[in-house]
């Protein structure tokens, strides 16, 4: 099947062929017919299936059949309304938004908070059609009587499960509240819970069910790996990895938003380039690292759960987790990084003992053990946690942004571990990964960050952790 065969005007099928896709996936398969038709949709679809251009594209053939090209702004009155859980979520959403959109009259925006409000006002002011807007800030635009609702025609809400994570299911509710009742909305959520399934039946009418991929379904394009290794040797480890690939540009997923900048400057001290992106950066740093790590100027990106949601980076070879994540469900997003549009990636944890909890959980939900691959030099068992181990997680926890409900799901994990299987130190893991060869450069890199990877790095100082300082003091 191909794009025309959907039904796209002239137009999006040029944008189609200029972003390189010469098929739909299949959720554009499915969804694009629909949404053209003018029918509700709740679309059960993770990030990486090509859900974006699959609402986008018929979206934005539904509001051309109308458009306006005049140039007063009261003819341009907000039609179609996309309500994302993050701002880089949104920006990206945007940018698909005005990618598509190329060869179109349709004005787009963004609006998002933790930036100036005056020149979101004045870009409203230009007469936008199409807003795409995290739902706190799009809040304080109504309450200003900066952005009116009467004309809306689609209402789309991306990612409402990270929306209920973060709390902001009454914000959407009091936006719904707010629009015309003759509108087409669309609802996309990777999973379907109690809640969502309350938020649809108050926001759908009829809506046509489409599901192409499984609740926490994973990309079989990713190969996954486990490192044991002690928790006082991780960032050794990690530093060790990266100088073994100096060509791959490696997202690091770490718990806290101190662990995360005293990462990036633990690599960039041992001269690999890195950089990290958390909850407590102003979005200006966020955009700024992001787009250098998307443009391969920036080779490592360590980041919490928060910032990371979400992200849509080409070709992404790998994800690291630094850290386990404390709920299963936050590493099928984690992975979710690599291994996009087809693509092969890699998803490696770096798991300590007392992490064996977090891992039984993860294996548990993707149904598969993931292999143990010991590096030589950095082995450690993962052996059952010393008591209380647990709470050092939850205690230490802090980019707030997205972990509400997470807390306390650790000791059912706990009851349900299954052993883990020991597996000998290979240097070549079974997926090909070699540890004691150099290797070359790609062309993904910019060149003078290449250089940068791949200059003979110094020693690493062994790392004095607490757990290693309160055992010598116990010896003595
Ligand atoms: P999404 O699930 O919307 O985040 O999209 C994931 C990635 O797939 C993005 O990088 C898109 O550019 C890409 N993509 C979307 N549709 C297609 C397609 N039909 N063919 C190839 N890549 C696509």
């Amino acid at each position: 099947m191909n794009f025309a065969e959907l039904g796209l005007i002239p137009e999006l099928l040029q944008a189609v062929a200029n972003a390189g896709y010469t098929e739909p996936t299949p959720i554009q398969q499915q969804a694009i017919p629909v949404i053209l038709g003018g029918l509700d949709v709740m679309g059960g679809a993770q990030t990486g299936t090509g859900k974006t251009a699959g609402f986008t594209l018929p979206l934005l053939q539904r509001l051309a059949r109308y458009a306006n090209t005049s140039a007063s702004p009261a003819r341009h009155p907000v039609r179609a309304l996309i309500l994302a859980p993050t701002r880089e979520l949104a920006m990206q959403v945007f940018e698909s938004v005005t990618g598509y959109g190329r060869h179109l009259s349709l004005r787009a925006t963004c609006i998002y908070g933790g930036v100036d409000m005056n020149a979101q006002i004045q870009e409203l002011r230009r007469g936008i059609e199409i807003v795409i807007a995290t739902p706190g800030r799009l809040l304080d635009h109504v309450q200003q009587k900066t952005i009116h609702f009467t004309q809306v025609e689609v209402l789309v809400l991306d990612e409402a499960d990270r929306m209920l994570d973060m709390g902001f299911i009454p914000d959407i509710r009091r936006i719904l509240d707010m629009l015309p009742a003759n509108r087409q909305s669309l609802l996309f959520s990777a999973t379907f819970s109690e809640e969502i399934r309350k938020l649809a039946d108050r926001m759908l009418k009829n809506p046509k069910l489409i599901e192409v991929a499984r609740r926490n379904a994973i990309s079989e394009t990713i190969t996954h790996v486990v490192h044991p290794v002690s928790a006082g040797m991780k960032r050794n480890l990690l530093a060790h990895l990266l100088r073994h690939r100096p060509d791959m540009q490696v997202l690091v997923f770490v718990d806290t938003k101190i662990g995360c900048g005293r990462l990036s400057h633990f690599l960039a001290r041992n001269g690999i380039s890195a950089d990290a992106i958390h909850g407590d950066k102003s979005q200006q740093q966020r955009t700024e690292t992001l787009d250098a790590f998307k443009e391969g100027r920036v080779r490592v990106l360590v980041a919490t759960d928060v910032a990371a949601r979400g992200l849509d980076i080409d070709e992404l070879p790998c994800v690291i987790n630094f850290e386990l994540p404390h709920t299963a469900e936050d590493y099928v997003h984690r992975i979710g990084r690599t291994g996009r549009a087809g693509h092969s990636g890699r998803a490696v944890s770096l798991v300590s003992p007392e992490e064996k909890h977090w891992l039984a959980e993860i294996q548990k939900l993707i149904k598969f053990e993931i292999p143990r691959e010991a590096v030589p030099g950095f082995d450690s068992e993962i052996e059952p946690p010393e008591a209380g181990a647990s709470a050092r997680s939850h205690a230490h926890r802090s980019d707030t942004d997205t972990h509400a409900g997470r807390e306390g799901r650790g000791s059912k994990g706990a009851k349900r571990e299954r052993s883990p299987r020991a597996v000998p130190s290979p240097m070549v893991a079974a997926d090909g990964f070699d540890f004691s060869k150099p290797y070359e450069p790609s062309a993904r890199l910019a060149p003078q960050n290449q250089a940068v990877c791949t200059a003979p790095a110094p020693p690493i100082k062994p790392q004095r952790t607490l757990a290693a300082l309160l055992g010598g003091l116990g010896k003595k």
